[in-house]
């Protein structure tokens, strides 16, 4: 049975047209009936959730949501990854959750710094990437510029299967290198709206340069696609609606259906009759009405029902889904049955947390969603001294959550959050004061860095011992080495051969 869903992301750097190009993809889908809405809509669910100021403060997207839409008898889910560079660590859990991605870039400015860190992380774990280059509507680079920049920049080949006629005020459409039609701007708007013609006599310049397009680039390579060694390029516009078409259609008969997943030593097939998953993002209070959290399930096989049972690995007691949440357009839905490749939200107190593995055996443990050793840490200092227990709470909550990461000192009152960037701070302070009603102070802390340190116990014992004043606690009581320096890490494990001083940790 090959599946019918398609799991995927669109990678880009700011301003490219990532928020135009889904609002378009569902608009096909039929998801959504205006242009426009998905921004309307999200703005007017950021107003009433009054906790992420600094979505609003800022306009970057901070939450990642998850939108499906059907086209010709395929599921798309479209994984909504945050744009904002400070998010990696956030950015690079949805990616573990995806199959394909798709990246967007702006034809006037190439590939830019924040798509190349995605990118990266794409190929780290070889998930395939349909390109996109977006504006040709407006005047950009030449295409072999375009092409040559992204097979330079990304180290793959470039299968290009559209070229626009003409830029900016001397473009008169797209052409469609599969059947040689041209797609047509049409009205005031100079939009597509359907209008096709077979392509006619082009200016012998313009004709020479599409020549040298089609036949200078290596043609589309399923294989080559799938191992993410060859992207094929698509030339449109997002705002215009051209190329949205052909992307979708290139999803749908490109893209891989979920791929199997690993679980240590093991793969775990799609195909496997066992429900099983993944937690690969934990967010709180999406809706301000139910002071909830949900938990975004990567389903990897089987097929769930309503109410089955399921036991999260960091839990170890079966609970029941009775309430799953399908993301329809940015409605909440509720799903009766699931697939594998579908991302469901569950809804809970906190038992469900960022790399806990569900399944109906509790045999399978899903590996590879890391977290990062933080780069920025800072000491966690309250205004009012008697809210210690409304901090601990919370800032338990928010490292669940993967916000940010706690850790407690084996020395010493006060606590430490670490993150990645530093936006992640000021979402800290913002939500602390927000939904806990803790005020509180983020003051330097002596260290530069963190590490999970694995070993034998006695060998644990034995370093704990000697080291209390740089040993801390994560909120899972996992032992962490507190480092001032990078040098410092280095000369420990130097000392400790024994151990293992790890800048991720595993769960
Ligand atoms: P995001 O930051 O990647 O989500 O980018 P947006 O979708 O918000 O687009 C950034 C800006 O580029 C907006 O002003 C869009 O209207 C504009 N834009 C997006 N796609 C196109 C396009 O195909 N042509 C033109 N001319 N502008 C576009």
């Amino acid at each position: 049975m090959t599946s019918n869903r398609r799991t995927f992301a669109i990678i880009s750097h700011p301003d490219a047209g990532k928020t135009t190009l889904t609002e378009k993809l569902l608009l096909q889908g039929g998801a959504i009936h205006l242009a426009g809405e998905v921004k309307a809509r999200g703005q007017a669910r950021r107003a009433r959730s009054d906790w992420m100021k600094i979505e609003q403060q800022r306009g970057i997207s901070v939450t990642s949501s998850v939108m499906t839409f059907e086209k010709d008898g395929i599921t798309f889910n479209l994984l909504d990854t945050p744009g904002h560079e400070d998010f990696s660590e956030d950015t690079y859990r949805t990616l573990t959750a995806v199959d394909s991605a798709v990246m967007v870039i702006d034809v006037a400015k190439g590939i830019e710094s924040q798509t190349k860190k995605l990118f990266e992380v794409c190929r780290l774990r070889n998930v395939p990437i349909i390109t996109f280059v977006n504006k040709v509507d407006r005047e950009g680079r030449s295409l072999f510029e375009i092409l040559d920049e992204v097979a330079d920049a990304l180290a793959l080949d470039v299968s290009p299967q559209s070229a626009p006629l003409g830029m900016g005020g001397l473009f008169t459409g797209v052409l469609d290198f599969a059947d040689d039609t041209v797609a047509k701007p049409e009205g005031d708007s100079r939009e597509y709206r359907g209008k096709r013609e077979p392509l006619g006599d082009l200016p012998d310049d313009l004709a020479e340069e599409i020549e040298l397009v089609r036949e200078g680039y290596p043609e589309f390579d399923l294989e080559a696609y799938r191992n993410g060694d060859l992207t094929p390029v698509f030339f449109g516009s997002a705002l215009k609606n051209f190329g949205v078409e052909e992307l979708i259609d290139a999803i749908a008969k490109w893209a891989p259906p979920p791929r199997p997943q690993p679980a240590g030593e093991e793969q775990i097939s799609p195909e496997r009759d066992e429900v099983t998953g993944f937690i690969f993002k934990v967010q709180a209070n999406m809706d301000p009405n139910h002071r909830d959290r949900i938990a975004f399930m990567r389903q990897v096989s089987g097929t769930f029902k309503r109410g089955m049972k399921l036991t999260p690995s960091g839990f170890g007691k079966p609970i029941a889904i009775h309430s799953p949440i399908l993301f329809f357009a940015q409605d909440r839905e509720l799903a009766d049955t699931a697939e594998a490749g579908d991302i469901i939200g569950i809804p809970n107190h906190g038992t469900l947390r960022v790399g806990d593995t569900l399944s109906e055996t509790n045999k399978v443990r899903f590996t590879g969603l890391p977290n990062f050793a933080p780069e920025i840490l800072r000491r966690v200092a309250l205004v009012d001294p008697t809210k210690t227990k409304q901090l601990r709470k919370a800032l338990d909550d928010l490292s669940e959550e993967g916000v940010i990461q706690v850790f407690y000192p084996e020395i010493g009152a006060q606590w430490i959050v670490g993150v990645v960037g530093q936006l992640q701070l000021e979402v800290l302070i913002s939500r602390l004061d927000a939904e806990y009603k803790v005020a509180a102070n983020l003051e330097a802390s002596p260290f530069a860095t963190a590490r999970w340190i694995k070993g034998a116990q006695k060998d644990l014992d034995e370093f704990e011992k000697y080291n209390r004043a740089t040993l801390a606690k994560d909120r899972d009581g996992d032992l962490v080495f507190m480092a001032k320096s990078p040098w410092d890490v280095g000369y420990q494990q130097e000392k400790h051969p024994e151990l293992v001083f790890s800048a991720t940790k595993e769960r």
